[in-house]
């Protein structure tokens, strides 16, 4: 078997990147592996070779012999080239399967969650399957007939495949870029070229506010100034719904898009969208500016909020961190139903609108810390002693780091949320806080990004119950602690024993070692509520444990 060789493959399954995983149909190679884009399992296709290795070989989708039952029409003439959506060849139902079947054997494989099945619901799809990004970025270059081009990257390369119109993004765009082309070629604007570090114009960046159709295009250039402004401002403003013209300055040889400051040229610097979670019966309007991070499926995110919403099942009482804010989307939500929100994300331009955005919707509760998540939850848990009832955390694809996640075992919350954008590394964190004595209760993926493989989830968790078996209702009532200083002393028992001893005691425990050491008074902690529930009694490591707390504490 060589390179160039064509072959007959039956495709059986698909990789990370959406391609499609097969096995040689027949011939002395029969049965060997081979990967190929564009096809589907399901799939029988005729391939040509295009590497070979040891074990397994890439190939090209030649044609397909026979349709897998999962395969449709791509919608959008350039599915095949464009490096943005890899399964737009799937049906829609095969793309949901799928991204359940991922987030399931993720949780198995890289979680270690034997009942990864049954923890998964179905996954959650949506209405619009076209046309939900709110942003769509696109790289320029220089296109082979000399003209300047915009589009996406081909899958693994940065070769700008042109894209006159993303199925993914509005209408708008299609006339946007078609000014901003124009505006290059009249005034005769180069593109960016990454190998040469020459050309102006990087990237084109576009963000609508889908619940009220306002328009931002950010223009990214390699420079400081951008040419022929009067024009570019005078093409734009015609489109219907913008609302503001900026650009950003990148000279900098990197793969990030939006390196520096945005500079207004018209209009704001921000575009204004609305979020209203289906059944929340509240909203919430946001100030966006191009380099904080928003949700892209406007439709999806509502629903998804009203999940975190219900997950969080505040009553008022509660101090709750949300963690990798963004502008506050979420933690917004989350103060109208909490005493005191603390949102961190590390952006310092999300910070701003985020505090702007608690504003501009009169929410007086939430505060805001500019910061890697890791550095400033440690911070306020150990120095100003801040513990949160409820954890939400909402991190990149490369999930939370081990100081946060350590760090929230410790605070130990009564709930946490976790949503998530990769499902491996939500695996991962999901098996450290389970040992750390959360509970996995449930995962929810969103169908937020269709074409693509992506996936989002929401997982909540609760605290497991202390150790022993046997369960009594308690409450904090029931131990005479009601003030929120007697709480907060138990929570930094509960800490300085996890954190010094690496052992979990329980409210009753601590109540148990007090009353051994005279410091409570009046106590009915274990007194049965109906006859046969016995109460745990507290171990003797836990008991020194707890002795050695108050000690610290000097309470006794
Ligand atoms: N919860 C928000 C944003 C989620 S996206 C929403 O739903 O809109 C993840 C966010 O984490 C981004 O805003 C990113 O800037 C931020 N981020 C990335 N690394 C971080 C870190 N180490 N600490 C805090 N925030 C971080």
């Amino acid at each position: 078997m060589e390179k160039n060789e064509k072959v007959t493959v039956d495709v059986l399954d698909i990789g990370q990147d959406g391609e499609g995983i097969g096995r040689i149909s027949v011939g002395p190679d029969a049965g060997f592996t081979v990967f190929v884009k564009d096809t589907v399992p399901g799939d029988q296709a005729e391939v040509l070779l295009v590497k070979v290795k040891k074990r397994f070989a890439y190939g090209r989708l030649i044609r397909v012999i026979h349709p897998s039952s999962d395969r449709q029409e791509a919608a959008c003439p350039m599915a095949r080239q464009c490096g943005g959506c890899q399964l737009q060849a799937m049906k829609p139902e095969a793309q949901a399967a799928m991204k359940m079947k991922k987030v399931t054997d993720d949780l198995e494989r890289i979680g270690g969650f034997e009942d990864a099945a049954s923890l998964v619901r179905p996954i959650r799809v949506p209405e619009k399957l076209y046309r939900y990004r709110n942003k769509t970025i696109y790289p320029i270059a220089e296109g082979k007939d000399g003209r300047p081009t915009a589009g996406f990257f081909a899958g693994r390369t940065h070769s700008v495949i042109p894209c006159e119109d993303c199925l993914l993004a509005p209408e708008e765009n299609k006339i946007i870029r078609h000014e901003v082309l124009g505006w290059m070629e009249d005034h005769h604007i180069r593109a960016f070229d990454e190998r040469t570090g020459k050309g102006l114009v990087r990237h084109l960046m576009i963000r609508k506010g889908f619940a009220t159709g306002e328009i931002l295009v950010c223009l990214v250039i390699n420079g400081h100034k951008i040419p022929a402004q009067d024009d570019l401002v005078q093409r734009l403003r015609q489109v219907p719904g913008m609302t503001g013209i900026t650009y950003s300055s990148n000279t900098e040889r990197t793969n990030v898009v939006l390196t520096g400051n945005t500079e207004v040229l018209w209009g704001r610097g921000y575009v204004t969208d609305i979020l209203r979670p289906p059944l929340d019966g509240t909203e919430v309007m946001y100030h966006i500016s191009p380099r904080s991070f928003y949700q892209v499926n406007h439709d999806m995110t509502e629903r998804l909020y009203q999940e975190v919403l219900e997950d969080a099942g505040l009553t008022g009482q509660e101090t709750v961190m949300d963690l990798y804010c963004g502008i506050g989307t979420i933690s917004l939500f989350l103060a109208r139903k909490a005493e005191r929100v603390i949102g961190v994300e590390i952006v310092p331009e999300a910070v701003r609108d985020a505090r702007q955005n608690a504003e501009l919707n009169g929410i007086g509760n939430a505060e805001f810390f500019a910061g890697r998540a890791e550095e400033v939850v440690p911070r306020l848990y150990r120095e100003r002693r801040i513990h949160a009832d409820v954890v939400v955390v909402d991190p990149p694809r490369k999930g939370c780091d081990r100081t946060l996640l350590d760090t929230i075992i410790r605070m130990n919350p009564e709930k946490a949320v976790y949503v998530s954008c990769d499902p491996a590394t939500l695996a991962r964190d999901l098996r450290i806080l389970a040992d750390g004595g959360f509970q996995v209760k449930k995962v929810q993926p969103y169908e937020n990004f269709f074409g693509t493989v992506h996936v989002e989830t929401v997982c909540l968790l609760s605290q497991r119950k202390p150790d022993t078996t046997i369960e009594v209702d308690l409450d904090i009532s029931e131990l005479e602690v009601s003030s929120a200083e007697t709480k907060a002393t138990y929570e930094e028992i509960k800490s300085y024993v996890l954190e010094k001893f690496g052992l979990k005691v329980s409210n009753l425990y601590i109540a148990q070692v007090k009353r051994e050491c005279g410091i409570v008074e009046r106590i009915n902690y274990n007194l049965p509520k109906t006859e046969g529930n016995r109460v745990p009694q507290c171990p003797e490591d836990k008991r020194k444990a707890i002795k050695d707390a108050f000690i610290h504490f000097q309470m006794i």
